[in-house]
């Protein structure tokens, strides 16, 4: 292996990063050597780049298995356009596209071959296979393999016997950690030999963690969005009905919002997904349907109007944002309403018990979550297994909570249930406490109650509070034979006897209001907002134009590091991470043109005025040619440049001649040597 071919040089030469992402090394060291590995790695951790890299600088190619065809096809492109052989064979590809991919086949010259799962299990596909002269397998999404998961896809269990049939390594990848389900992979997919491990941490730093209280949800969401105008976002809702009215709701407030759930036809979905991986910007107002298939780097926040069914199904939800490494806000609105609902679900599944009991813990610990009383990330890190200390990037931490001792009133709302025979819901118990005799109430005597009206001190809302708080402690729960009605836990009463204190909330008591949060962190300072849109207007015109999704041009990251760094030069920009050697000869001087350009801030109001005038296309092929020349005919020269002001001179003045264009004010002897031709050249062009 040549020096140049190595994984550190081929980061950067071809990739364009300057280092490795933590943890990618090893692994990309192990599946390099051909031993079979498991990776599990947060999302957004780089897994692609883990069997990628290995592939080139191995002999022969690399067969990637990929549960979803968007992904996929999403993955090619970006690896086209780095320059590297790849394809994939999937059921939505054209006649075209399967021909390229077997050219490349037969020539040999294919280094990594994707393939959708239910293809593999096609007749010929081990033909092709073979063909391709595979010899390593990367499984992308291993946790596919696991019964037990919602994810499951028959047609994994098949990769593991070609394997073994082909005689080649195996590297599988998923975020997805728990115990059961590494076990699984471990049988199915490596045939019970445990390969080599890696575990990455589940921390995601860059994700802000943030739960209010449900109040008017529709408000909070259109407040979070507001405040986020124009980033990219997706809103997660429990029922598909809630997804159409929030999305209408969104676009009324003029965002660019469309609803995605499982009820819609294939088409339209399809669209939503394509439109999402695209588009700068939109938001999508989706149920849970919404997720596998969005591998969208610069999502920049998520928001949940209903509580999600469990930690992990939060976690992977909210971490579908900031995978590029960049800040990412998330917000997730919960209630007692969508902790019934939750508990409801679990409870009429179809689950064996033992599955129903796991499935309470897993939604306990999100209402924890969702209650807790310090960091969040502490205490969701704690879950995984992962010990960490106060984030500063949740809302706990920024505005600690101030507690109470809710031990007496906990007491009195437990005692309101026993004495009407755990036989009612919150509404109607809180009624008893404060003392509200309703019609119901006085039916069936619980005025009489010793119970009736001791609570008076405090108000109806702060009492719904306490009862919610109640249920995400797990000190009650919904009994779905009574219709919801609210009995207690055995953890309720150690508390009732007085033999446990408990710690409650207080400012969940009070309203959510969005004012109390922070300002919403900006990629780049703000006199730097108009470049970076001029850089996102550049990468999506070039996007739009090859279509692909904009990241596939360059990634946000990548975007904000030429803001911040401001490049004057292809060599300079070839420094910037992301930029490797195909997307510098590519792009390169399409956006240093626009940066080069860009140091006028003022341009937008002239070329308005000058198009009003009629003048504006001159102004324009001024421009351009004002750009081409920056650094003269061969692009070796100093950098000389014109600015706006300069070039409305000139189109209003209209030179026709050498010396009439000398005498506009600002071009100097050099500018003329430079410019001249090509300005009067754009000028008679009109
Ligand atoms: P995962 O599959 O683990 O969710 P991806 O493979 O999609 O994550 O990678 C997430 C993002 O991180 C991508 O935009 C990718 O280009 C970027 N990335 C991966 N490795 C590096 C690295 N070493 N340096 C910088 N960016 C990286
Ligand atoms: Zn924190």
């Amino acid at each position: 292996m040549l020096d140049t071919d190595t994984p550190t040089a081929l980061l950067a030469s071809v990739f364009g990063f300057p280092e490795f992402r933590p943890g990618q090394e090893e692994i990309v060291q192990a599946v390099l050597a051909g031993e079979p590995t498991l990776a599990i790695m947060p999302t957004g951790g780089g897994k692609s780049l883990c069997f990628q890299l290995p592939a080139l600088c191995r002999e022969g190619a690399t067969l990637v298995v990929s549960p979803l065809i968007a992904l996929m096809r999403d993955q090619v492109a970006a690896l086209k356009a780095l320059g590297i052989e790849a394809g994939a064979l999937c059921s939505a590809n054209t006649e075209e596209e399967n021909a390229e991919v077997f050219d490349a086949i037969e020539a040999g010259r294919l280094k990594l071959l994707y393939m959708a799962p239910e293809r593999l299990n096609t007749s010929g596909a081990e033909h092709v296979i073979r063909r391709a002269g595979v010899r390593l397998i990367a499984v992308d999404e291993a946790h596919c393999v696991s019964q037990w998961g919602h994810d499951f896809r028959p047609d994994y269990l098949s990769i593991g016997p070609l394997a073994a049939r082909l005689k080649v390594p195996l590297a599988a990848f998923t975020a997805t950690a728990d115990a059961e389900t590494r076990e699984e992979i471990v049988t199915r997919l490596f045939g019970g030999t445990p390969p080599r491990s890696f575990l990455r941490g589940f921390d995601r730093p860059n994700i802000r963690l943030a739960f209010t209280a449900k109040d008017s949800p529709r408000k909070q969401i259109l407040a979070y969005a507001a405040a986020r105008r124009g980033q990219s976002g997706i809103v997660y809702c429990g029922t598909r009905a809630r997804t159409e009215s929030l999305a209408a709701a969104l676009s009324a407030e003029g965002h660019t919002a469309v609803a995605y759930h499982g009820g819609m036809e294939p088409e339209p979905r399809r669209s939503v997904e394509r439109r999402f991986q695209a588009e700068d910007g939109l938001i999508v107002v989706a149920t849970v349907a919404f997720g596998m298939g969005v591998d969208k780097p610069d999502i920049r926040w998520v928001a949940h109007a209903d509580l999600p069914k469990s930690i992990e199904a939060y976690y992977q939800e909210i971490g579908r944002s900031g995978r590029d490494g960049l800040p990412a806000d998330t917000l997730t609105l919960y209630g007692s309403d969508d902790i019934r609902l939750r508990r409801s679900q679990i409870d009429e599944g179809l689950a064996p018990p033992e599955r129903k009991s796991a499935d309470h813990g897993r939604l306990n610990a999100l209402l924890g979550l969702s209650e807790a009383q310090g960091c969040r990330r502490v205490q969701l890190l704690a879950y995984f297994g992962e010990a960490a200390e106060p984030c500063g990037n949740c809302d706990l931490c920024e505005n600690p909570p101030e507690l109470f001792d809710g031990t007496e009133a906990v007491q009195m709302a437990l005692s309101a249930m026993l004495r009407t025979g755990e036989w009612f819901g919150a509404g109607h118990l809180v009624d008893i406490l404060i003392g509200n005799p309703t019609d119901k109430v006085k039916a069936r005597g619980h005025d009489e109650l010793p119970t009736f009206g001791v609570g008076k001190a405090r108000k109806r809302g702060e009492w719904q509070a306490i009862y919610r708080q109640m249920l995400g402690h797990d000190l009650v729960r919904p009994d779905p034979e009574r219709h919801g009605a609210l009995r207690m836990t055995e953890a309720a009463r150690p508390i009732l006897r007085g033999e446990a204190p408990v710690t409650l909330r207080k400012d969940a008591i009070t309203r959510a209001t969005e004012n109390r949060r922070p300002a919403v962190k900006t990629l780049v300072s703000e006199e730097d907002e108009p470049l970076l849109s001029a850089l996102k207007a550049k990468r999506r015109a070039l996007a739009e134009a090859q279509r692909v999704p904009a990241y596939v041009v360059f990634p946000d990251r990548t975007l904000i590091e030429m803001v911040e760094s401001r490049p004057e030069t292809l060599d300079k920009m070839a420094q910037i991470s992301g930029v490797g050697a195909k997307k510098l000869e590519r792009y390169g001087a399409e956006f240093l043109g626009v940066l080069t350009g860009a140091a006028t801030p003022e341009m937008h109001p002239k070329r308005r005025a000058l198009a009003a005038s009629g003048k504006g296309e001159a102004f324009d092929r001024l421009h351009a040619a004002a750009h081409q020349l920056y650094r003269g005919e061969a692009g070796t020269e100093k950098p000389l440049s014109c600015d706006t002001t300069l070039l409305r001179r000139i189109v209003e003045r209209a030179p026709t001649n050498h010396d009439d264009l000398a005498r506009v004010q600002g071009m100097n002897d050099a500018r003329l040597e430079r410019f001249a031709n090509a300005f009067l050249a754009a000028l008679a062009a009109e």
